[in-house]
């Protein structure tokens, strides 16, 4: 499984915290266009169980295989859609919803009051394929009743769509990286318009 380094971030921006982070590190699985060394990374089920096992206390035990990953793959676009739609505010496609829907139902996640009284989604029990992903999810459900959830965005760029963690004060992250994202759109745009005066 390759390993992120920060460094490689397009914008040098820090990752979420935990466990936000494992959102936006799974979804980060797929990678079009920054030149990392593999565009899928989850190119296998056991790629998937790796990173399940590391990341979301999936049993070692466990065995996933080609359905999972494919129930897995669709489940990480979905979040794609809602980290799309936290970037631009594009909205999110229905199966997209029902897909999310569909994998909350089988984590079974249950709430429960912290220490400081505020209540928190968790898989109640568990450690197979859907109690992982679960765990995935009850981060992110997490996040936006904390409001971080927000910040974490994918780059509307339709070649990349890397979730980035926007810390700026005001949101207003758009690109993972102006560098490479913001300035390509900005050229795209420039060459658009000179065609449509060229007409
Ligand atoms: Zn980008």
């Amino acid at each position: 499984l390759i390993k992120h380094d920060p460094r490689w971030e397009p914008g040098r921006r820090g990752w979420a915290d935990e466990p936000l982070w494992v959102v936006q590190r799974f979804v980060n699985t797929r990678d079009v266009d920054l030149g990392h060394p593999g565009e899928e990374e989850l190119t296998s089920p056991d790629v998937l169980k790796e990173f399940l096992v590391a990341h979301c206390g999936l049993s070692p035990s466990t065995s996933v295989r080609a359905p999972e990953l494919r129930r897995a793959i669709e489940i990480r676009e979905a979040m794609r859609a809602l980290l799309l739609r936290n970037n631009d505010g594009r909205p999110v496609p229905d199966e997209a919803v029902t897909t999310l829907n569909d994998a909350v139902k089988r984590a079974e996640l249950g709430a429960r009051f912290g220490a400081d009284a505020r209540p928190v989604l968790e898989v109640c029990c568990g450690s197979d394929f859907n109690a992982a992903v679960g765990r995935m999810l009850a981060a992110m459900i997490n996040s936006m009743n904390d409001h971080t959830f927000g910040r974490l965005k994918a780059c509307p760029r339709a070649s990349c769509n890397w979730v980035f963690y926007d810390r700026s004060k005001n949101h207003s992250g758009t690109w993972c990286s102006m560098a490479v994202c913001g300035n390509r759109e900005k050229a795209r745009a420039y060459r658009d318009r000179a065609k449509a005066a060229a007409r």
